[in-house]
């Protein structure tokens, strides 16, 4: 089981059913509780409950080289829209909505014919912001981003890295993501030296 007090993202596995069951933050997929979120995981214990609380918000400025959690909201034709979760290392939540892009030049190091062939809705990415003004743009080039946590396009399960591609536990469908070079590990508030 994770454990309290850790940072945890939209679907993250927090206990079983049979342990806890769905608090405020959380919500029950078969006999396993995720966090519907982006917070702190706490345990209720007079309740019984595994709940997630969001960090206190106030309104963040984004800055250059800002490492962000993000979750995928749209996948075009030349770009991915994401909607900024969570700053790496910040203890603040960000104060409502807030969309940012990849261009799809900026997806990978190598050459990505179509932005939905690394990223699909739902996924959490870890990105880094390039631009500011007039839009928030973000890179996710360099081995430490990209996604931190996918989702099986056919059943919604979180997918498994299996060598270079991941694949899902419970129907098997392949799937293929520009991954960070620590998926699945929930580093959530790693912080990226800029220096590169
Ligand atoms: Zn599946």
């Amino acid at each position: 089981m994770i454990e309290e007090g850790s940072m945890v993202a939209p679907g993250d596995e927090l206990a079983m059913a049979e342990e806890l069951m769905a608090g405020f933050g959380t919500y029950q997929d078969g006999g396993i509780i995720r966090s519907s979120i982006m917070g702190k995981f706490k345990v209720d214990k007079k309740k019984l409950e595994a709940v997630v609380e969001p960090l206190p918000s106030m309104p963040i400025i984004l800055k250059e080289g800002d490492v962000a959690i993000c979750e995928v909201k749209q996948v075009m034709d030349a770009m991915v829209i994401v909607e900024i979760l969570h700053l790496a290392g910040k203890d603040r939540g960000i104060a409502g909505e807030r969309d940012g892009a990849i261009h799809v030049s900026n997806i990978s190091d190598e050459y990505v014919s179509h932005p939905n062939t690394k990223y699909r809705i739902g996924d959490i990415i870890r990105a880094k912001v390039i631009k500011v003004d007039p839009l928030t743009q973000l890179s996710t080039t360099g081995k430490e981003f990209g996604v931190i946590k996918a989702f099986c396009t056919n059943c919604r399960n979180p997918l498994i890295k299996e060598g270079n591609s991941l694949q899902c536990p419970v129907c098997g469908k392949k799937e293929e993501r520009k991954m960070a070079d620590d998926y699945g590990m929930g580093n959530i508030d790693r912080v990226i030296n800029n220096e590169n």
